[in-house]
């Protein structure tokens, strides 16, 4: 079974020489911990290695560390603010655009109302001398 330990046990091969990664042959880092395979190999011991190999296989499966992970979170999390800003400035231009487009419709209804065809002036389409239209 594998378990997770903060020191290399002293049935690894390498423990007389200090406690060392059955990978690497490193003693271990500062804050890191060791992976136990629960392996026993005859004329070697205890198969354990290292949190830093451990990370270099899981990075060459293709797996990010937890700072990696934390980074891409926060960035994600950014990411999803900044759509949620600019959602909502749309939103507020499409109701600015309404509005405009409104008051626009407004005023040429306006205009139209105030129309009198009556005093309207016929243009002819016969063009006076000067090639402006010709009022009758
Ligand atoms: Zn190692």
């Amino acid at each position: 079974m594998i378990q997770v330990r903060e020191a290399f046990s002293d049935s690894n091969r390498l423990a007389t020489q200090g406690q060392l990664c059955s990978i690497c042959g490193a003693p271990l880092q500062a804050g890191n911990r060791v992976i136990d395979t629960g392996t026993w190999i005859e004329m070697e011991g205890t198969f354990e290695f290292c949190e830093s190999c451990f990370g270099e296989m899981a990075k060459q499966l293709g797996w990010v560390s937890p700072d990696r992970f934390q980074a891409l979170w926060s960035d994600y999390e950014d990411a999803i603010v900044l759509v949620n800003d600019a959602e909502a400035r749309v939103e507020q231009q499409q109701t600015v655009i309404q509005t405009l487009a409104e008051e626009v419709a407004f005023a040429a209804l306006e205009r139209a109302s105030r129309f009198d065809p009556e005093s309207a002036v016929e243009v002819s389409e016969e063009p006076d001398f000067d090639g402006a239209p010709n009022a009758a």
